[in-house]
C-alpha cells in the first residue's frame, strides 16, 4: 500500500511539474507522466496494474487542471483525449516490455533488449500519441499540423528515453550495490559536476560546446556504471529543455529565423525546443548503445572467467594441473595446484620455469611431445619424472596439443593437462619385474630370455661379434626330488642358480632359468673357447657346492652344460645357436653327464655364412 500510495503520490508531482515547469508557451515541453507510469507497470506485477490505472486516470486529469490553474480543463475533450491515450500507450508499452523479466530487473543490459525497448518507446508510442493528438487538436498558432505532430512526437520519445532507465536501473538495490562498492562519494560528485557542466553549455549561445556533452557521460558510464548514466541524463533533459524553453542556449543560435526575424517568438523558442529534443534523443541512444555494449563485453568477460574457475574446479579435483604455453615451452598460465604438487611456496608460480623441475634424463622427451604438439598432432602423450621442492622425483603424465583458435594470425598457445603418476608408475615397475623375474630362484625368467637373445643377437650382428650360448641341465634332479623331497629340491635350484650366476662376471652376460631345472647363460664377445672354459667353470662351480646326492652316481648334485658360440652374419635370431647348444647338452649328458660338451662350431659358422652370402649380394 505505501509503495502504491508513494508511486501514484510520484505520478501525481510528475504531471504537476510537466504541466507547470515544463509548460512553455501554451505547450508541454517534457510529459514526464507517462514514461513514468510505464516505468511503475513494468515494476509492479500485472495484477496490480488496474488498481493504478483506475487511480491515475482521474488524479491525473485533477493535476493537470490544478496545474494549468484551470477547472475548465476538467471537462476538456483534448484533455481527456490526451490522458487516455497516454494512459493506454503506457500500459500498452508495458504489457510488451514486461515479457523480458530479465532486462526489467536488470539482470540483462544486452543491446538487443535496449533496442526492443528502444523501438517501443521511442518510435512506436510516440507515433500513436502525436498521430491521435494531431487528429484531435487544432495546432498553436505559428505551427503547421506537420510542425505540430513532430513536436508531440519527440516530447513523447524523449520523455520515455529520459525516464524509463532511470526508474529501472536506478533502484534502490544498485543504489545499495554502489554505495557497498564505495563509489557513492564519486558518482555523486561526478553527476553534480556534470549538471553544472550541462547548465553552462546549455546556457551559452554557440553551437560547438554542444558535442562537449558526450565525454563526461560516457566517463560517467565507465565510472558510476548504467545507473549513473541514467541519473545524469535524467538530469540532463530537464536542464536542456528548461533553458532551451527560456530562450537560452545553443539550439536559439541554429534557428534562422532568430537570426532574421529577431525577439523571442513562440515559433522560434518551438524551434529551438524540437532541436534540443532531437539532439538529446540522438546523445541517448548513443550512450545507451555504448552501455549495452559495454555490459555485453563485461557479460563474457565474466563468462572467460567463469569457465576458467570451472576448468580450475574440476582441475583441483583430480589434482591434474591444467597448463597454457607459448610455442617455446614457456608458461603463460600453470593452475595454482601445481605449487601444491610440487610442494612449492605461494607464488612461486609467478616465473615458473619447468625445466628446473624436470628429471634431466626426460627432458627430451618432453621437448619431443612439445615439437609433436606444435606440427599440430593431437593429444599428445609422454611421461617423464619431475622432482619436487625436496628432491622426491615423482613421475608425471602429460597429454597436450596445440589450442583451437578462431584467428589464423596471433599468437598461437599450446594447453595441456600434467597429472601425477607415480605410485600407478612405481606399481607398474614391480609387476613388470615381477613379469620378468622366476620367483624361485631370483634369475630372469624365460620372458626375458627370449628379449635378451633377440637384442644380443643383434648387437653381435651389427659388431660381427661372437655369441656363446649355453644350456645347462641338473643331473638326476628328479631322482633328487625324489629322494630328499621338493623342498629340498627347490633350496638346490636354488643355490645351483646363484653358483652359475658368480661364474658369469662381465656386465653383458647374462643368465635365465630356462624351465624345471635348466638354465641359459648367453655371453656377448666370447668366442668357442672361452665358452667351453666358462662352461668348465659352470660345472666345477656346481661340483663346489658339494651339495649331496646319493642317488648320483658322483655322489654330489652336478650339472651337464652344452654350448655353442656364433659369429652372426644375418640381423634376426633363428634359433639355429640355442638348437646347436641344446644338441651339445645330449650329448654331454649322453657321455655320462657332469660335463661340458661344445657344439660343431665349425659347421654352425659356415652354416650361418652361408645364409648370410646370398644376402650380402642383393
Ligand atoms: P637328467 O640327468 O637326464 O637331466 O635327469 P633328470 O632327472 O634331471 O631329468 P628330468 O628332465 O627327467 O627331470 C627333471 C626334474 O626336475 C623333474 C622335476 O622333478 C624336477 N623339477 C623341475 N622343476 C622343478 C622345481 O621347480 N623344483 C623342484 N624341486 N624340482 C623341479
Ligand atoms: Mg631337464
Ligand atoms: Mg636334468
Amino acid at each position: 500500500m505505501a509503495r502504491f500510495l508513494f508511486w501514484i503520490a510520484l505520478l501525481g508531482l510528475a504531471n504537476y511539474l510537466s504541466n507547470s515547469v515544463f509548460r512553455i508557451q501554451g505547450m508541454v515541453a517534457l510529459q514526464l507522466t507517462y514514461a513514468l507510469l510505464l516505468a511503475i507497470l513494468l515494476l509492479t506485477p500485472r495484477r496490480q496494474w488496474p488498481a493504478y490505472l483506475i487511480t491515475a486516470f482521474p488524479m491525473l486529469i485533477m493535476v493537470r487542471a490544478l496545474a494549468i490553474g484551470s477547472l475548465s480543463e476538467l471537462t476538456s475533450f483534448f484533455a481527456l483525449v490526451s490522458t487516455v491515450t497516454s494512459i493506454l500507450a503506457a500500459t500498452a508499452g508495458a504489457a510488451i516490455l514486461s515479457r523480458d523479466r530479465d532486462w526489467v530487473e536488470g539482470r540483462s543490459d544486452q543491446l538487443g533488449a535496449w533496442a526492443t525497448a528502444g523501438f517501443v518507446t521511442v518510435v512506436v508510442l510516440p507515433l500513436v500519441c502525436a498521430s491521435i493528438f494531431a487528429a484531435v487538436r487544432i495546432p498553436p498558432p505559428g505551427y503547421s499540423s506537420a510542425e505540430y505532430w513532430f513536436n508531440v512526437y519527440s516530447n513523447v520519445a524523449l520523455a520515455y528515453l529520459v525516464l524509463t532507465p532511470p526508474v529501472l536501473r536506478a533502484r534502490p538495490r544498485q543504489w545499495r550495490e554502489l554505495h557497498r562498492s564505495g563509489k557513492m562519494v564519486e558518482a555523486i560528485a561526478l553527476i553534480a559536476g556534470f549538471g553544472v557542466f550541462a547548465a553552462l553549455i546549455f546556457k551559452q549561445p554557440s553551437v560547438l560546446p554542444l558535442f562537449l556533452i558526450l565525454p563526461p557521460l560516457i566517463i560517467i558510464l565507465f565510472r558510476v556504471g548504467f545507473i549513473g548514466l541514467s541519473v545524469a541524463m535524467a538530469l540532463l533533459v530537464p536542464i536542456a529543455v528548461l533553458l532551451t524553453g527560456t530562450g537560452q542556449g545553443p539550439f536559439h543560435a541554429m534557428d534562422n529565423l532568430h537570426v532574421v526575424g529577431g525577439g523571442q517568438s513562440d515559433a522560434n523558442v518551438h524551434h529551438a525546443l524540437l532541436f534540443c529534443r532531437v539532439f538529446l534523443v540522438i546523445t541517448f541512444i548513443i550512450v545507451v548503445m555504448i552501455a549495452a555494449l559495454l555490459h555485453e563485453r563485461e557479460q563474457l568477460q565474466r563468462l572467460a572467467q567463469a569457465d576458467r574457475d570451472i576448468y580450475e574446479m574440476v582441475a583441483r579435483q583430480s589434482g591434474d594441473m591444467a597448463f597454457v604455453c607459448d610455442l617455446d615451452g614457456r608458461i603463460v598460465f600453470i593452475s595454482p595446484v601445481t605449487a601444491q604438487v610440487l610442494g612449492l611456496g605461494e607464488g612461486a608460480l609467478g616465473d615458473f620455469d619447468w625445466r628446473n623441475h624436470i628429471h634431466p634424463d626426460d627432458l627430451g622427451i618432453i621437448d619431443a611431445a612439445l615439437q609433436r604438439a606444435r606440427r599440430g598432432e593431437e593429444d599428445v602423450d609422454c611421461l617423464f619424472r619431475a622432482f619436487d621442492a625436496d628432491g622426491n622425483e615423482l613421475w608425471f603424465e602429460n597429454r597436450m596439443r596445440l589450442s583451437t583458435t578462431t584467428s589464423k594470425e596471433g599468437p598461437r598457445f599450446i594447453v595441456g593437462s600434467t597429472r601425477e603418476v607415480t605410485v600407478r608408475v612405481l606399481r607398474e615397475q614391480q609387476l613388470e619385474k615381477m613379469a620378468a623375474v622366476d620367483v624361485l630362484t631370483g634369475l630372469p625368467n624365460r620372458r626375458q630370455l627370449n628379449e635378451q637373445s633377440r637384442v644380443k643377437w643383434r648387437l653381435a650382428a651389427r659388431h660381427s661379434d661372437f655369441l656363446s650360448l649355453h644350456v645347462i641341465d641338473i643331473d638326476f634332479f628328479k631322482t633328487y626330488n625324489d629322494v630328499y623331497g621338493h623342498a629340498k629340491g627347490d633350496k638346490c635350484l636354488g643355490e645351483v642358480a646363484s653358483a652359475i650366476r658368480k661364474v658369469l662376471k662381465r656386465p653383458d652376460d647374462f643368465c635365465a632359468r630356462y624351465g624345471g631345472e635348466e638354465f641359459v647363460a648367453l655371453l656377448p664377445g666370447t668366442d668357442a673357447a672361452g665358452a667351453l672354459k666358462i662352461g668348465e667353470d659352470i660345472c666345477a662351480a656346481v661340483r663346489n657346492l658339494n651339495i649331496r646326492h646319493d642317488a648320483s652316481e658322483y655322489g654330489i648334485v652336478s650339472v651337464s652344460v652344452g654350448c655353442a658360440t656364433i659369429r652372426p652374419a644375418f640381423a634376426d635370431d633363428d634359433g639355429s645357436l640355442f638348437e646347436a647348444a641344446d644338441a651339445a647338452l645330449y650329448q654331454a649328458k649322453r657321455q655320462g653327464r657332469n660335463r661340458v660338451v661344445a657344439s660343431n662350431l665349425r659347421n654352425l659358422m659356415i652354416e650361418a655364412a652361408l645364409v648370410a652370402m646370398p644376402k650380402r649380394h642383393v
